[in-house]
């Protein structure tokens, strides 16, 4: 509310409001110009390379690679993304990466939510020891992966079975478990491992660690085959009496037993800082999903065009017309709202709403719909791995399912509608 009379728009000045970065729909120079240069990417390595990739399943070393060697890929470029403080480049750059390819792209970004976890929990030091380390060099690339779900805790984070202990004598933490669908598990150079230190606290007990390269301990279970990202990395992670030092716990143990402690006397405590990186980043996994229905918009509008059926262009029937003029509604209407979250997260707005919530929901179930609705235009050809919609459709399912599951969206969304802690 404001709490002075204005006579004039003169006597407002959006633009210093609250001395925060106001919002804006106009992107300035320097954004369109990280679009384009990643558009350019996306184009010209990403797109001819994608089929090759998802048939082969396999990690695409040489693409992350050439996305290193024009600094695309790695700290520096991860961290000039997020220093934008109107917070649009990073959905921005996730857009056009996934437009481009997704299988690729996560294999391109799959590395940052180790990086994330490492940023929310790490002190300086273990941020600049490890962060680095995530990515490599353009000679020796790397990738990382961030390990929280389990078999038995997938929407449910709060029962995790994975336990870490403390060894005082060797001043080594001892982690014992299973994680299952780690993106780059068991190929990562750095793993971060959510555990639990005390279990009767659920989410309050937990801890995040980095576990060092080559650790004795970490091994990679099974590979998953997967219907669709075929290829980013995506396997089971077994530690078995896997010890590393006692600085390898992200935030340090006098802060652990700090928060340990409150939440032992019923104070109100704080969840493990990495696990709510998932609150965060949910507009950058939305904007992912967003690159991928404007791909499909975008493929099957041309294809509509060119297509001649009873002697005139597909599109000229309002079936197909009104089909193309909704993937564009409901593709910017999501990304509408992927920006406004993307822009909260990075102006510290609390999510009253969930609305980093709604961003991933809404862009996940518009990806998928927008590419079942490709393959619909494109008929037959839809259905074929000679045309790109086909894996487009099946890499569109996964923002229904990680990072939060629709349901789970619409449960976190309902609570912070309501207040009412719905089960
Ligand atoms: C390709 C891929 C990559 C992944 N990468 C990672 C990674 O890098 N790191 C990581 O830690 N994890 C990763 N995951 C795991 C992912 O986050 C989980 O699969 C996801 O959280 C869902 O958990 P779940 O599969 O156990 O499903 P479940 O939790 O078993 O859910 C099954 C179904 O029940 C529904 N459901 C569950 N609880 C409720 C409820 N309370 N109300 C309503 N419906 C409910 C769910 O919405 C879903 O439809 C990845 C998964 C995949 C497939």
């Amino acid at each position: 509310m404001a709490t002075e009379e204005i006579t004039s728009v003169d006597d407002v000045d959006l633009s210093t409001q609250d001395g925060e970065t106001p919002f804006s729909l106009e992107l300035n120079s320097d954004q369109k110009d990280i679009r384009d240069w990643v558009h350019g990417f996306a184009e010209g390595v990403m797109r001819p390379a994608a089929a090759e990739w998802d048939e082969r399943e396999e990690t695409p070393w040489p693409i992350i690679q050439e996305a290193q060697k024009i600094g695309l890929y790695g700290f520096e470029a991860l961290a000039q993304f997020f220093a934008d403080p109107t917070g649009l480049t990073l959905p921005i750059v996730n857009e056009e990466l996934f437009w481009g390819d997704a299988g690729l792209g996560m294999a391109i970004m799959g590395s940052s939510l180790a990086v994330a976890g490492i940023f929310a929990s790490g002190t300086p030091e273990q941020m600049g020891e490890w962060i680095p380390q995530c990515f490599g060099t353009p000679d020796d690339p790397k990738v990382a992966a961030f390990c929280v779900s389990e078999p038995d805790a997938g929407s449910d984070v709060s029962s995790l079975r994975t336990r870490a202990k403390y060894d005082e004598a060797k001043d080594e933490w001892v982690l014992n478990g299973q994680k299952a669908w780690a993106t780059n598990g068991g190929i990562a150079h750095v793993h971060v491992v959510v555990a639990s230190v005390d279990s009767e606290l659920g989410s309050r007990g937990q801890a995040a660690f980095v576990i060092p390269p080559s650790s004795p301990g970490l091994e990679m279970g099974t590979k998953v085959k997967k219907h669709g990202l075929r290829a980013s990395h995506t396997a089971d992670v077994f530690l078995d009496d896997c010890r590393i030092p006692g600085s390898c716990l992200l935030g340090g143990k006098e802060k652990l037993d700090e928060r340990l402690a409150r939440a032992r006397e019923g104070t109100r405590a704080k969840k493990q800082a990495a696990m709510q990186t998932f609150e965060s980043s949910r507009p950058t996994v939305g904007a992912q999903a967003i690159g991928i229905a404007r791909a499909a918009y975008e493929y099957s509008l041309a294809y509509a065009k060119e297509r001649v059926q009873f002697g005139r262009p597909i599109i000229e029937n309002q079936a197909i017309a009104f089909a193309l003029a909704d993937m564009k509604m409901e593709i910017d209407a999501a990304r509408l709202l992927v920006w406004r979250a993307s822009w909260m997260g990075r102006n510290n707005k609390p999510f009253t709403a969930a609305e980093g919530s709604m961003s991933k929901l809404k862009a996940g179930e518009v990806a998928v719909w927008s590419t079942e609705r490709a393959i619909q235009i494109l008929g037959g050809n839809g259905y074929t791995r000679e045309y790109p919609v086909e894996r487009w459709h099946r890499d569109a399912k996964i923002y229904t399912i990680f990072e939060g599951t629709s349901e789970i969206q619409r449960l976190v969304i309902a609570r912070a509608i309501s207040g009412v802690k719905i089960p």
